[in-house]
């Protein structure tokens, strides 16, 4: 099938060819004739399976009729993440170029503004965070209430961010008549809660299994200890000759640690997390992007909805708590059509998380054996701290701030030291030898 052929006008055409996309994926085949309907929709489609043109082209198209008179909010998109919000807007105008659609990013973390200067210039389609879209509601900076076609995108990360009480409001301000979309990677008790109550006879989508990690992705795990997983990756970054890695840990304070210990390894690399203004996140997406930097360290939630096109590595320099975590991690690579590796570095305080998510995906995961990097089999596992928010507490007040806190990194026993000084030397000789 063609994109032709999917009743999309000539203009989004010519904007998708440009994009040099051929056939469209699976979710954009099924979701594009509904939407272009009016139907409502339920897509259960994880990051990388072309979602976001899925129903961006579709609702540029039934916008296409603007009403004379002030521009008005005719589409509000909703994301969990600041990133994912710019990086739906640009789809926006990357689809929308040749259309004179106006639309804008609301999200918090930085000044409300130009915000307010830029909705009051009139704009068709909003993509927003729901914390300060709701403050902009509430300080009456925005009306809602002529909003045409409203869009929950990764609705499941926004439920674990513990935002479902402020979508809950902001529909309340929606008008009742509407046409809703609704994406999710996966369909919990609470997701399929709030699709009966916001979709009107939606149809069912979905195109990936349920926690099924991406046919193209080659994971493997590499145990080793703890306290020589950045000497491993540092070597196989050089070695392998590695161009752009985004690399996993816990916490936030892990994620600066380990960029800073790779910069002095003479990598090049940057670190995205929470606590990183929305400024400083976005330089270090595009220098990533760019090739400016070659290895970028996320935290889970910041990493959420980045779109890097044709990242070839991930690697969880740390395992994440929560199994869901992975797949989501994993699904940075092979997008669309690429192939990726997913590597996993795993100690010895890891092995229950290493379980949890193979019973999830249902089948192990290869191991590896990094020569030079044997597990030192003295070293105890030690309980792991949780690092990560509550998913019921308030996205805006608890997104982690304890996490910064959360020692993040043990060193292991004396004999254990003195074992791995041995043998590291020992290593380092035949290695380099
Ligand atoms: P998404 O799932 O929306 O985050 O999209 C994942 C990636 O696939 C993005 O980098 C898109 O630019 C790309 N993409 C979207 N649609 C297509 C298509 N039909 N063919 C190839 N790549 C696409």
């Amino acid at each position: 099938m063609k994109f032709n052929e999917l009743g999309l006008s000539a203009d989004l055409l010519r904007a998708v060819e440009e994009q040099g996309y051929e056939t469209p994926t699976p979710i954009q085949r099924q979701a594009i004739p509904h939407i272009l309907e009016g139907h409502d929709i339920l897509a259960g489609a994880q990051t990388g399976t072309g979602k976001t043109a899925g129903f961006t082209l579709p609702m540029l198209q039934r916008l296409e009729d603007r009403p004379s008179g002030p521009r008005r909010v005719r589409a509000l998109i909703l994301t969990p993440t600041r990133e994912l919000a710019a990086q739906v807007n640009e789809s926006v105008r990357t689809y929308g170029k040749y259309r004179p659609v106006r639309s804008m990013e609301i999200y918090g973390g930085v000044s409300p503004r130009p915000q307010i200067t830029k909705i009051q210039r009139g704009v068709d389609v909003v993509v927003a965070t729901p914390g300060r879209l709701l403050d902009h509601v509430r300080e009456k900076n925005i009306d809602l209430s002529t909003v045409e076609l409203f869009v929950l995108d990764e609705a499941d990360r926004m439920l674990d961010m513990g935002f479902i009480r402020d979508i809950r409001q902001i529909i309340k301000h929606l008008p009742d008549t509407r046409q809703n979309l609704l994406f999710s990677a996966t369909f919990s008790k609470e997701i399929r809660e709030l699709a009966n109550n916001l979709l009107d006879n939606p149809a069912e989508i979905q195109v990936a299994q349920r926690n099924t990690t991406a046919d193209r992705v080659e994971q493997r795990v590499y145990p080793v200890d703890k306290a020589r997983k950045r000497e491993l990756l540092s070597e196989m970054i050089g070695r392998g000759d590695w161009r752009q890695v985004l690399v996993f840990t816990r916490t936030k304070h892990g994620a600066n640690k380990l960029a800073k210990q790779l910069n002095q390894d003479g990598i090049e690399t940057d670190a995205i997390h929470g606590n990183k203004g929305q400024g400083a996140r976005a330089k270090a997406l595009r220098d990533f992007k760019a090739g400016k930097i070659r290895v970028l360290v996320a935290t889970d939630i910041a990493a959420r909805g980045l779109d890097i096109e044709k990242l070839p590595h991930v690697v969880n320099f740390e395992l994440p708590h929560v199994p869901e975590d992975y797949v989501h991690r994993i699904g940075r690579t092979a997008r669309a059509g690429q192939d990726g590796t997913a590597l996993s570095l795993v100690c010895v305080d890891e092995l229950k998380l290493l379980k949890d998510i193979e019973k999830l995906l249902k089948r192990g995961i290869k191991k590896e054996y990094a020569t030079g990097y044997e597990v030192d089999k003295s070293i105890q596992p030690e309980p792991l701290q949780k690092g990560r928010p509550q998913r019921s507490g308030s996205p805006r007040k608890g997104s982690g701030k304890k996490t910064s806190s959360a020692k993040e990194s043990r060193r292991p026993g004396k004999n254990a030291r003195a074992n791995q000084r041995k043998r590291r030397s020992k290593s380092a000789r035949s290695r380099f030898a």
